[in-house]
């Protein structure tokens, strides 16, 4: 090698190290999501949902979390349903926090499918809950091996997202909603929650309520993953979405939700593993950990 290449050799791994992000194993993260899906349908009350609480407690001990569940109950349609929020923190003494959410039921019904006679047949969510909670494992694993340098992180895998009305508000979300009329720590500086980001052919625009309350969050995330080069990241506001992160807005938190809505399969019976794809669910970790492992 002569002096040179040498030198630019050496200015290429220097540079390389300056931007040392962990990577987000994509693999392991699709592997999470399809475990999820193993399990069968995961709406309250079946079995399905106690394995996948389980199956995410259990990797969240694996990956040394505190770990606290919260239990609630809800009435809705006149029916007492059980709730468990999952809450893991990460780096409990960092006093800067950054609070991932994502919800981990699944729809009991598959009310978008164009024959009626399947609408009170369960969906198996692969996209609709399996993919938010495989990145935030995948995170979890990252997180647990790393300290990021500037925040500790807490997680929340809610409960009881998905059971609602269209069109009436408050039966959705309620897991997040009992999550944020309880909390009483203090407010963490970012909060993210992620949903629906499996789909392989992923496209993510701005939401509305999480650009009118957090501009400077959703602009952050968004130049992260323009720096990544993921165009999948659009910017543009277009729907006005009721997700887990609207009741956390609610109560002052600068909380935004990261959702492509446009998912031919939402809530019918095709909403499955082959619909996703381990790509996507890079796209939305890689940029999750560039903004955990940021240096400012
Ligand atoms: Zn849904």
């Amino acid at each position: 090698m002569n002096k040179l290449i040498f030198f630019l050799f050496l200015m290429l791994v220097i540079s390389s190290c300056a931007d040392n992000y962990p990577s987000f194993d994509v693999n392991n993260a699709f592997e999470h999501l399809q475990k999820q899906c193993e399990l069968g349908v995961r709406y309250p009350g079946s079995d399905g949902i106690e394995l996948c609480r389980d199956y995410i407690i259990n990797n969240l001990t694996k990956y040394n979390a505190e770990i606290e569940l919260q239990k609630f109950t809800v009435v809705l349609n006149g029916e007492e349903i059980e709730g468990v929020n999952i809450l893991a923190s990460f780096y409990p003494q960092m006093s800067r926090r950054i609070l991932l959410g994502a919800h981990y039921d699944t729809r009991p019904w598959a009310d978008k499918e164009e024959d009626a006679t399947l609408h009170k047949t369960p969906i198996l969510g692969a996209n609709d809950a399996a993919s938010g909670v495989a990145v935030l494992l995948e995170l979890a694993e990252i997180i647990s091996a790393q300290q990021p340098q500037q925040f500790g992180i807490d997680m929340v895998f809610f409960d009881l997202e998905d059971m609602g009305a269209y069109g009436t508000n408050e039966t959705w979300c309620l897991g997040s909603s009992y999550f944020a009329d309880n909390y009483t720590k203090p407010k963490p500086e970012k909060a993210i929650v992620i949903d629906m980001i499996g789909d392989a052919d992923l496209s993510i625009n701005m939401e509305y309520f999480s650009y009118h309350n957090s501009p400077n969050l959703v602009r952050e995330v968004w130049e992260i993953a323009d720096q990544l080069g993921y165009n999948e990241f659009k910017s543009r506001i277009v729907n006005r979405i009721y997700d887990d992160h609207y009741p956390l807005i609610a109560i002052g938190i600068n909380a935004i939700v990261v959702i492509d809505f446009e998912y031919p399969s939402w809530h019918t019976l095709e909403d499955t593993p082959d619909k996703c794809s381990p790509h996507s669910l890079g796209v939305v970790g890689q940029t999750m950990v560039n903004l955990i492992y940021q240096e400012k």
